[in-house]
C-alpha cells in the first residue's frame, strides 16, 4: 500500500464520459489498497472561457477577482469527480485549495505555493477516503483566493505529493509520455521511458509543453518521483502494466542513460530577437543596455555581442515575445540616446531549437554535429547558447520544422536505443501512439 498522487489534465477531465473514466481508474488504484489523492484541472477550455468572461467586461480585469473566477473551473471538475467516484461506491471528497489549506503568496495569477498543511488530507486518507484537491489554486495569508499561473495544476500535484511524502506523483495527460520531440513534427519521435530530472527541467524551460516548469522545479527540490502517462488508455488495464507506462522523471542517472548523447530536440517560437546596432565598444556597454531591461522586469535569454569594427559593435539578445514591444520601448526611451547607438532593430520571426541530453557531459563533438547538420540544410544560425547538457540556436522561424527533423535524425533519435522504443520490462505498453 502506498500514498500516490494522480493529476488529470483538462482533456482527461473534458466531459462527463471522460470524468467517469478517470473515476474508474482511480477506483481501481484505490481498490488495490493504495491511498489516493487526485488533483484535477478544470475541464478543457474552461479556464479560457472563465477568463474570457472577465475580459468581455473589461480589458484588464482586477486580478484578485480574476483569480476568484478562474479558480472555479477546478472546483467544478473536483466536485464532478467526487460524484463519479461516490457513484462507483468509493468514498471520495473534494477540497478547494483554501480548505486544505494550500497557502501561497499574494501574487495573483502567478502565485507561489508557500505551505501545504497535510493534516486534514491525511486524516481523510486514514479513514479510507479518496481525497480530491483542486489544482491551480491556493489561498494567501489574508484569505484571498489565488491561482498559480496557466498549467499550474501540475505544480499543485507535485507540491501536494511532496508535502504528503507520496511515493509517486502520476501526471495523467493526453500524451503517453515525454517524447524525443513533438511527434506532430517528427512522426518517428519516440517516447522516453526515463528522463533525468535535469533534462526535464531543460526541456520544460525550452518550450516542451508537457509539464509546467515550476512543477519540475518542485519535483527536483523535494525529489518527488514523477511519471507522465496517458489518461486515454483503458482505465481497467492491469495496475502493474500501468505503473510502468509513460515516462519516469528520475534522479538517478545510470550509464545507460548517457549512451544516447542527445535525448530530445526541443523548440519554441516564444522568443524575439532585439539588436542594438552601432554601439560604442567600451566597458559597461552591456550593463547600460541590459540594466534598464532588467529594471523593467524583463527576462533576457540569449545574448551575443559581435566583434567590434572601428570601435563600434552590434549587441543582440532575446526576450519572451510577449515582452518584445515593452523591451523596444525601454531601449528607445532609456538607452539609445544615452549610449549613442545607431539603431534598435527587432525580429520576431525567430525560433529557438535545442538539443538536450545528459550524455553531452561525456561526449565531445555534439555542437559540431549540430552545426554541421544545420549547415547541410542551409540554415543560418543567428545565436548560440550552451549549458552542460544543452545546445540552443536561434534560427529563422520558417526553418524551424526542417531543423527539428534534421537534428532528430542526425542525433539518431529516429532509431531505438536503451531509453526509447519498446519498454525492456514491459513491451505491452510501448509505442502507444500519442493522442
Ligand atoms: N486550468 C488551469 C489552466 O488551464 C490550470 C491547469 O490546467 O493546469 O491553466
Ligand atoms: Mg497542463
Amino acid at each position: 500500500m502506498a500514498l500516490i498522487v494522480h493529476k488529470y489534465g483538462g482533456t482527461s477531465m473534458g466531459s462527463a464520459e471522460r470524468i467517469k473514466n478517470v473515476a474508474a481508474r482511480v477506483a481501481k488504484w484505490h481498490r488495490a489498497g493504495h491511498q489516493i489523492v487526485v488533483v484535477p484541472s478544470a475541464m478543457a477550455g474552461e479556464t479560457n472561457r472563465l477568463i474570457g468572461l472577465a475580459r468581455a467586461i473589461c480589458e484588464r480585469p482586477d486580478e484578485r477577482e480574476l483569480d476568484a473566477i478562474a479558480a472555479t473551473g477546478e472546483q467544478v471538475s473536483s466536485g464532478l469527480l467526487a460524484i463519479a467516484l461516490r457513484h462507483l461506491g468509493v468514498d471520495a471528497r473534494s477540497y478547494a485549495g483554501w480548505q486544505v489549506p494550500i497557502t501561497t503568496d499574494s501574487a495573483y495569477t502567478k502565485a507561489r505555493i508557500q505551505n501545504i498543511d497535510g493534516k486534514r488530507v491525511l486524516n481523510e486518507l486514514g479513514r479510507g477516503a479518496v481525497v480530491i484537491i483542486t489544482g491551480f489554486q491556493g489561498v494567501d495569508d489574508a484569505g484571498n483566493i489565488t491561482t498559480l499561473g496557466r498549467g499550474g495544476s501540475d505544480t499543485s500535484a507535485v507540491a501536494i505529493a511532496a508535502a504528503l511524502g507520496a511515493k509517486e506523483c502520476l501526471i495523467y495527460t493526453d500524451v503517453d509520455g515525454v517524447y524525443t520531440t513533438d511527434p506532430r513534427i517528427v512522426p518517428e519521435a519516440k517516447r522516453l521511458h526515463v528522463v533525468s530530472f535535469e533534462e526535464m527541467l531543460e526541456m520544460a524551460s525550452l518550450g516542451s509543453k508537457v509539464l509546467q516548469l515550476r512543477s519540475v522545479e518542485f519535483a527536483g527540490k523535494y525529489r518527488v518521483p514523477t511519471r507522465v502517462l496517458s489518461s486515454l488508455t483503458d482505465p481497467f488495464m492491469p495496475l502493474d502494466i500501468e505503473m510502468k507506462s509513460g515516462t519516469l522523471i528520475t534522479f538517478e542517472e545510470d550509464e545507460k542513460m548517457e549512451q544516447a548523447v542527445v535525448s530530445g530536440i526541443a523548440f519554441n517560437r516564444d522568443e524575439a530577437k532585439i539588436t542594438v546596432l552601432g554601439v560604442p565598444d567600451k566597458p559597461g556597454i552591456a550593463f547600460q543596455i541590459l540594466g534598464p531591461v532588467a529594471g523593467a522586469n524583463i527576462d533576457v535569454d540569449m545574448i551575443i555581442q559581435n566583434q567590434s569594427v572601428n570601435g563600434t559593435t552590434d549587441f543582440s539578445f532575446t526576450v519572451h515575445r510577449n515582452e518584445f514591444a515593452k523591451t523596444i520601448e525601454v531601449l528607445e526611451h532609456e538607452v539609445k540616446k544615452r549610449i549613442g547607438a545607431r539603431e534598435i532593430f527587432g525580429d520576431t520571426k525567430v525560433a529557438k531549437v535545442s538539443a538536450v541530453g545528459i550524455g553531452m557531459r561525456s561526449h565531445v563533438g555534439i555542437a559540431a554535429l549540430m552545426f554541421r547538420t544545420l549547415a547541410e540544410e542551409g540554415i543560418n544560425i543567428q545565436m548560440i547558447s550552451t549549458s552542460e547538457i544543452k545546445i540552443s540556436v536561434i534560427i529563422d522561424d520558417k526553418y524551424m520544422e526542417l531543423a527539428v527533423r534534421a537534428l532528430h535524425r542526425a542525433f539518431d533519435l529516429d532509431a531505438t536505443n536503451g531509453r526509447n522504443g519498446p519498454h525492456p520490462e514491459n513491451p505491452a505498453v510501448a509505442h502507444a501512439p500519442p493522442n
